[in-house]
């Protein structure tokens, strides 16, 4: 192990001797071969790092003549869902591909990839430049010094690249659409729509944080928001619902996940943040009718379940059909809070916490401190409440007294709270026979006496009649309406 060291020694001033040489030992390098299906990963020290994370099954290794690693082997077929490593005829990929490598041993400044021109590669990482030689296509990306592994994800496919350049506050980030040959002509409108994505988002939240992003043809069923790309099914590609909400969610995760990394240990805050911003704001500019779907889709879904994970429990949906679920009841946490503290200071408090928070891992707790410290709103029992709870409240609204007063009437109402916030409100529509108005009330307690002026007389009410609160449904409101 003292060899060890001193070979680590050496390997450092190295390093930093041949820093800008495109063929410098320091480079990690990639390769894959679609025809032998062999990937092949080089090293740049002489001996394995002594590490506890496994090396992929698939890959052995030996010293080659120069001094270095190199670890080779069959990429497996896709078997089944959520692997890590795969390849199929659409392409190969390898999910975290590095992260067993102990950085603290080996630290690589540079990823370079290299395969046959008409299958190239692609990583999540910075490029720093590509070229074509000897029938290979190369491409370099520059590592950070405690660049996390596990997010440092490789493609390969059968893919034609397309790009295109958006021009941002000065800035220039550039396009890219890895098809393969039979989805080449939707690629323009890919780079169309993500280039009006990233701009809207960039208003809205802050500069996008990349210089490039790519959209990118995957052999399995997934939709993936990740570093400086989006990894689609190639089933979906085709299809132009792709360009609406599907590509706008995986475009903000820029923003969300990626720009601001995810502190799990405080649960996924990101999901519900992008399914409210990207799907939910886009079905609200389509027309009010589709808003209102959409939240009673969550709340339905919601109401299968008597128990449901903590929010601040909940990483990632088990499955796509697990999202209305794991994803549609954040979003509507993210609904109530703007619906509290209104557009203005909703939005900007967001930015807020894109400025305080970009580049490092965050979670809720730093989320509310953005939103209250903008909006100057303590919204403590807010988070505690809904961050914990495991189960829906269940409101009921009774029309206790009516009585004419000078103007109009007086209306009292009676609103029980079980098993909900302390103090809250809710959307409750008083029907008369001129009109059929929302109004606010607020409760505290278990139960609550609130006293309403109106205009004429109230011959009947309905609670939150457009699916605006997180919370149990009667039955006929579980059923689907034919609107
Ligand atoms: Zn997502």
């Amino acid at each position: 192990m003292i060899l060890f060291k001193s070979l680590l020694v050496s390997l450092v001033i190295s390093f930093s001797l041949i820093v800008g040489s495109a063929k410098a030992s320091s480079d990690l390098v990639v390769s894959f071969d679609p025809v032998l299906n062999e990937l092949s990963i080089n090293l740049p020290v002489e001996m394995l790092p002594a590490t506890d994370n496994a090396i992929p099954k698939f890959l052995s290794a030996r010293t080659t003549l120069e001094g270095r690693v190199n670890l080779s082997g069959q990429l497996p077929a896709i078997t089944r869902p959520g692997v890590a490593f795969g390849v199929a005829d659409g392409g190969a990929f390898l999910f975290g591909g590095l992260d067993w490598l102990d950085t603290s041993e080996v630290r690589p400044s540079r990823l370079k990839l290299t395969s046959p021109e008409q299958y190239p590669g692609l990583s999540t990482a910075a490029q720093m430049q590509e070229w074509q030689a000897n029938g290979d296509y190369n491409v370099e990306y520059a590592l950070i010094p405690d660049q996390d592994l596990s997010q440092l994800h490789i493609f390969f496919g059968p893919y034609n690249i397309n790009t295109a350049t958006l021009m941002l506050n000065g800035k220039s980030v550039e396009l890219r659409t890895y098809f393969k040959a039979e989805n080449q002509d939707d690629s323009a409108a890919f780079l169309q729509a993500s280039s009006s994505y990233i701009e809207r988002y960039s208003e809205q939240v802050g500069d996008y944080p990349f210089e490039r992003f790519s959209i990118v043809s995957a052999p399995i069923p997934v939709g993936l928001g990740l570093d400086r790309m989006t990894y689609v099914s190639e089933q979906i590609l085709g299809h132009s619902y792709m360009l609406g909400r599907s590509l706008a969610h995986e475009v903000l995760h820029s923003w969300w996940g990626s720009g601001v990394i995810v502190d799990y240990r405080q649960g996924n805050w990101a999901e519900g943040l992008t399914t409210f911003m990207a799907d939910y704001t886009l079905a609200e500019e389509q027309s009010g009718i589709k808003a209102k779907e959409m939240r009673r889709g969550w709340l339905q879904a919601l109401n299968r379940a008597e128990q449901y994970e903590p929010l601040n429990r909940f990483k990632q949906a088990s499955a796509r059909s697990d999202q209305s679920v794991g994803y549609g009841k954040s979003a509507m946490l993210f609904y109530m809070l703007r619906q509290h503290l209104g557009d203005q200071a909703f939005y900007d408090g967001l930015r807020r916490y894109w400025t305080t928070s970009k580049g490092s891992a965050a979670g809720w707790e730093q989320l509310q401190t953005a939103l209250e410290s903008q909006s100057g709103t303590d919204l403590s029992a807010f988070f505690e409440f809904w961050l914990s709870a495991t189960a829906l409240p269940r409101y009921a609204v009774e029309l206790a007294d009516q009585s004419k007063a000078q103007q109009g009437y007086l209306i009292r109402l009676t609103i029980i709270a079980e098993n909900a916030p302390q103090n809250g409100r809710l959307p409750i529509q008083l029907i008369t026979s001129e009109s059929a108005q929302i109004y606010w009330a607020e409760y505290s307690g278990s139960t609550s006496e609130v006293e309403v002026q109106v205009a004429s007389e109230v011959d009947s009410l309905v609670l939150d009649p457009n699916f605006e609160i997180l919370r149990r449904l009667d039955r006929p409101e579980t059923m689907d309406s034919a609107e």
